[in-house]
This record gives structure tokens, sequence and C-alpha cells, in this order.
């Protein structure tokens, strides 16, 4: 059975049935701050049920023993089911995260591409060969890790979900997804294409489940059940380090996509035109609710006031529902525009130059926060060094290209950089220096689902998207065979 539409109260997807539990978790509209669903809280047991299915599942080895193409037909059957829903998706993700309609469509689309892409590379997970002279045939493969569960933050829930769930799928896993207590409603309807493509009913049920509940709750029991084989989580930073304490009792091993700091580099020789769409793009979009926003800049000093009034101007034209690639949105909810209102405030007082914003929008009922624009920011600053998660950016001058690379490798993160400038050399310079598992190169963001994407230091470790993805869900094993060669 799947969910209808216009509904005002979800259930949980668990091991092939759509599940009430006794309580529930109330879902607020950010840009309104009204309730308007409820979705059921999971339980403990509840994850424990799940877990087990999907360990019936991955032991019962119904996912791998047919050819790999038919896993290829069945996420290529998922996507076209993502492609089918996403109108009414994108409506009901906006409604829940408060995004721009255009954003949550795009999410929708992106999750359908991350099936497509990974449904392609299902029937193409080869071993090698290894020569050990004629006394041996060497070989490996490639198996499945198993049990898979995969927590997901509420930034992006439909495409983080899908960017963990289809690598995994197209590996052979089943897996339980733990879904955020803010945004779990538009996620239900990835199981939803899931069940329609036949997956998690019949033979392969228990091959997913998708539910919801309290992280320090169900989050901590899925991660600690010793009958798992996998965690794969996405979010902040703290929540990823006790996940790391947790997983350690049974040696679990994890995929951590934590938060960052991440900074654009400017030079005198930049494409200003090209670097301002970049800045809408990389701090204002989905209200900076984004790991990888460009949430530091650093601009050579002969282009610095310049840069300051340019960045400022832009902020203060941001605006609600303006039909412009990027609109002003709220913020997820009342405590997280609470928290970026207090690093605001605190960035003032420890002598931050507020050049715009820093303020909750006038008139809105809704989460909103200005369009923010910090200057003369030094490195010792606590806005230059943790995550706000908000549209708020600070702006630093530098000198040479060492303090620059110095300035911009200098927080404990290390998700993505950037550099804007039309000197070959100095990129090549600069795509050495700067710390981070992914570099722009005068356009942030760049890049897309086929690139493989993960942090370093607090960013956290293994790569989503991307080839590279793949080979977090599946585990190496070496066969290694003594040949005898006197035949009598
Ligand atoms: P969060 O850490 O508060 O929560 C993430 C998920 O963890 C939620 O589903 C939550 O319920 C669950 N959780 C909470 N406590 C848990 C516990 N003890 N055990 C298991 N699960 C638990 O993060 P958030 O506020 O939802 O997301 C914002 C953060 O995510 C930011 O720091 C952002 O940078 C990061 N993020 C990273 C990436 C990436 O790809 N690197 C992408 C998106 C967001």
């Amino acid at each position: 059975m799947t969910q209808a539409k216009q509904q005002t109260h979800w259930k949980n997807y668990i091991a092939g049935e759509w599940c009430d539990s006794i309580g529930y978790l109330e879902i607020t509209n950010p840009a309104t701050s009204k309730t308007f669903a409820t979705i059921s809280a999971a339980t403990v047991a509840d994850a424990n049920k799940a877990v087990d299915a999907a360990r019936v599942c991955a032991d019962s080895g119904v996912l791998t023993k047919d050819r790999p193409a038919a896993r290829s037909q069945m996420m290529f059957a998922i996507a076209q089911n993502i492609r089918d829903i996403a109108e009414e998706g994108a409506k009901l993700l906006v409604l829940e995260n408060g995004k721009s309609l255009d954003d949550a469509r795009t999410e929708f689309l992106t999750a359908a591409r991350y099936f497509e892409y990974y449904g392609g590379m299902a029937d193409k997970i080869e071993g090698r060969s290894i020569p050990l002279g004629d006394d041996y045939v060497d070989y490996t493969v490639y198996e499945p890790v198993g049990v898979s569960v995969q927590i997901v933050p509420w930034n992006f829930p439909v495409d983080i979900c899908a960017r963990s769930l289809a690598p995994a799928l197209a590996a052979g896993n089943a897996v339980v997804v733990k879904s955020p207590e803010l945004t779990p409603l538009a996620m239900t309807l990835l199981a939803t294409a899931c069940e329609k493509a036949g997956l998690g009913i019949g033979a392969t049920k228990g091959a997913l489940s998708i539910l919801c509940g309290v992280g320090s709750d169900i989050g901590a029991a899925l991660v600690a059940n010793p009958k798992i084989d996998q965690v794969v989580f996405t979010g902040s930073v703290p929540t990823g380090q006790h996940i790391l304490k947790n997983a350690a009792d049974n040696a679990t091993p994890c995929v951590m996509e934590l938060g960052g700091k991440s900074a654009a580099v400017v030079f005198p020789d930049v494409d200003k035109k090209q670097f301002l769409e970049s800045v809408a793009w990389g701090i204002f979009f989905n209200a900076g609710q984004v790991c990888s926003a460009m949430s530091r800049i650093l601009v050579h000093e002969d282009i610095y006031e310049e840069i300051v009034a340019d960045i400022a101007t832009l902020a203060r034209g941001l605006s609600i529902k303006s039909g412009e690639a990027v609109e002003l949105t709220p913020v997820v909810s009342k405590d997280q525009q609470q928290k970026i209102l207090a690093m605001c405030d605190a960035a003032v007082s420890e002598g931050a130059t507020l050049v715009t914003g820093g303020k909750a929008l006038e008139n809105k009922e809704g989460f909103f926060v200005e369009p923010t624009v910090f200057s003369d920011i030094q490195s010792d600053m606590t806005i230059f060094q943790s995550e706000v998660f908000g549209p708020v950016v600070s702006i630093t001058p530098f000198k040479t290209e060492a303090q620059a690379w110095e300035l911009a490798n200098g927080t404990d993160f290390g998700l993505v950089a950037g550099v804007f400038t039309n000197d070959l050399s100095r990129t090549m310079r600069a795509t050495r220096a700067l710390k981070a598992g992914q570099v722009f190169v005068n356009e942030w963001y760049a890049g897309g689902i086929e690139t493989p994407f993960g942090g370093l230091k607090l960013s956290g470790f293994g790569r989503e998207k991307g080839q590279e993805a793949l080979y977090s869900y599946v585990n190496t094993k070496n066969v290694a065979i003594k040949v005898n060669n006197s035949p009598d």
C-alpha cells in the first residue's frame, strides 16, 4: 500500500509495510511556522524490526542471485517512478523544508539521476585478477556489505537519501534509512517509488525500510545494533563523533559526511559577474543550509572594498518569491533561526563588521533570516571557524597567495574550497594547496552527481557520489587458489 496524496498523517515504511506507532512527530512549515502534518515516531522496536528484516533479506542472497543487469533494470524503474512523483513530492518538500519549489523539484530529479547513474553501474562492479605465477589463480570480488544503515539530515532529505540509497542498492545491499525529524515526509515517496518497482516486497521484503524517529533514540539504536554491517551518516560533526564512538563497540564501519566551513579565494583577475553568481548560489541558496556552502570569502586586498560592496548589494537584493534563480527562503526551524541569529550577535561582539543583515526578517511569521554579510573577519573569530548553516557569509582580506591558502586551510574542516581567477598557473597552485575533498574553479557547486564528494579533517571521511561512492558499499574479497601443476 502506498501513502495517499493530500494526507496530513504519514506512516513509516518498515520492511514492506506502512506502519503506525504509538507516538508521532509534528511537522512544521518553516515559511509560516504552522504545523501541518504528523508522522509516526518509530520506536526502538520498529528500528530493530527493520534491521531484522534487512538482515534476513541480505543473508538470503536474494538481492544478488540474478544477473546484475536485473538490478540495473530495477534501479531504472525506481528512477522513472521518482520522476513521475517529482511534482507532487516537490510540493511536499517545500511545505516541510521551506526551500523554493524549483529547488525542491531539482532535488527529486537529482534523486532520479542517482538511481539512473548507479543503475548503470550495477552490472559493472568487477573484480580483478592478480598474477601470482602458474601455481596460483588469484582474483578479487566485490561483495555487498550486507545491511547498510543510513542516517539523513534535513537540508536535502530527498537528494541525500537517494545519494546513499542508490549506490547501496546497486551494490546489492539491504538498507535501513533513518529520516530526519524535521523533514521526513517527502523522503517517504522514495519508499513508494521503490515499492512500485517491486523492491522491498515479496521475495525482497526487508530490502528497504525508511523510518522517522528521534535521532538520539532510534538513530542511536540503529547504530548500536550488532546485526548491521555499516553506518552511513550525513549530518553535524557532534552527532557524527557520537555515532563513531557508538559504532566502535561493534567495530561497525562508517562513512561520515559532516559539516564544512568552506572558503572561496578571489583574486583581482576574477570574472566578477561569474563570481557574484557563484556567491548567490554558494551562500544564499537553500538559505545557506548547505554543508558545502561558500561560508567564507577570502579576497585580495586590491579588490576587497569593491567585492564587499558588491556582495552586500547582492544580499540586500534577494527577496521572497523573486522569480530569480536564488530566492530568499526561510531556515528550517525556530531553533535554527535562533542559533544563526545568536552566532551573528556573537560575531559582532567579537569585533566583526556587520555590513548587512544579522536579523530575523521583519513582519514575517516564518523562520526567515536576512541574508547577512560580515567583513573584516579575522581567522581567530568564531564566525571564521564555526559552521553557521544559514545565509551568513564572512569576508576576509589577504595580501599574498601563500596567506590566502593558509587562511583557506585554517579551520578544522575540509569539505570543499574554491578559487576564482583567470590565471591558469595560479589555478593549478590553488588546486594543490587547498586542503579539501573537492576544489571548485570559477564556479561554486561545479561538478555533479558524477563527481566524488566528501571531506577531510572534521568534515568526515569516505566518499559519496561518482564511481567512488559505489565502493563505499562493497567489501573486497580476495580469492587465492593453489593450482596443482603435477597432474599425475
Ligand atoms: P544532525 O547531526 O543534528 O542530525 C542528522 C541526523 O542524525 C538526523 O536524522 C538525526 O535524527 C540523527 N541523529 C541525531 N542524534 C543521533 C544519534 N545519537 N545517533 C544516531 N543518529 C542521530 O544534523 P542536521 O542538523 O540534521 O544537519 C545539518 C548538518 O549536516 C550540518 O552540519 C551540515 O554541514 C551537515 N551536512 C553534511 C553533508 C555532507 O554531505 N557532508 C550534507 C548535508 C548536511
